[in-house]
């Protein structure tokens, strides 16, 4: 088991190394972020040990679990899944950064929830730039307008963009969805909102970190490359409507 995951970070490393230096970008850009979804506690800690530093988790529960577990290496936590508005407290318990606000009235119940405990969180605005539904994100017609409302709440601090690029074989449409982003990026860049960074763009995985990375990617979430298969499929974190509660 260990082997595997030294193994796979490895070669994880040396993809990130190797599109950086094709797309001419400093490997130091760009930051692993450990997609640790039905992961468990032993298998993230021996990557943290390893060297990373940076975890992502889709679901509240398995946030709270691991996250005791894996304090003594003290990442840096990351929420990548859908969000409830009923498990904002637990998460801003655990997260320092939310990569996947995707709607106003989450946001409005985030800072709610900040005020009342004198809190501020970094957040990222989650983009669904395939356009396809079972994916969530605010479509990128509306972007602009909810970074614009967000960037009002004092408790929430704009960082960046995040997108879950179209799966397909065709590079070209995978690359669409992380120019876009970027795009995205560019025009609220120029809006010069107070407070609002917008310098992350997390985008890319597993399969499509190389094109990320070439399209302006600041962090790559990959799950699978490292820890391999899961048993559950995706859909039980992306679909809202195949949910188990
Ligand atoms: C699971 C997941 C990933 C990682 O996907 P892999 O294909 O396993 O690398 C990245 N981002 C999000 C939001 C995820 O849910």
């Amino acid at each position: 088991m260990s082997d595997t995951i030294t193994h796979n970070l490895k070669t994880i490393h040396n993809r990130i190394q190797a599109a950086c230096k094709r797309a001419g970008r400093n490997p130091h850009e760009v930051r692993l972020l450990l997609a640790t979804k039905t992961v468990d506690s032993e298998r993230i800690k021996f990557a943290l040990e390893l060297g990373e530093t940076l975890v992502g988790e889709n679901k509240v529960q398995e946030l709270k679990q691991k996250c005791e577990a894996i304090a003594v290496c003290n990442p840096e936590v990351h929420f990548i899944g859908h969000l409830q508005t009923n498990k904002i407290k637990e998460v801003i318990k655990w997260a320092s950064c939310i990569e996947s606000i995707d709607r106003l009235n989450l946001a409005e119940k985030l800072h709610d929830r900040l005020l009342s405990e004198n809190k501020t969180i970094d957040a990222y605005i989650q983009v669904n730039t395939s356009y396809e539904e079972s994916k969530f994100g605010i479509s990128p017609e509306n972007a602009l307008q909810l970074i614009k409302d967000v960037s009002q709440l004092e408790t929430i601090n704009i960082k960046g963009l995040m997108t879950i690029g179209l799966f397909s074989s065709e590079p070209e449409k995978v690359r669409k969805c992380f120019r876009l982003l970027k795009s995205i990026q560019k025009n609220a860049i120029a809006l010069n909102l107070p407070g609002v960074s917008l310098k992350e763009l997390s985008m890319g995985m597993s399969g499509d970190l190389e094109i990320a990375i070439e399209e302006g990617a600041t962090i790559v979430r990959v799950g699978t490359a490292i820890f391999g298969e899961r048993i559950y499929p995706d859909s039980y974190y992306w679909d809202e409507t195949k949910k188990v509660k």
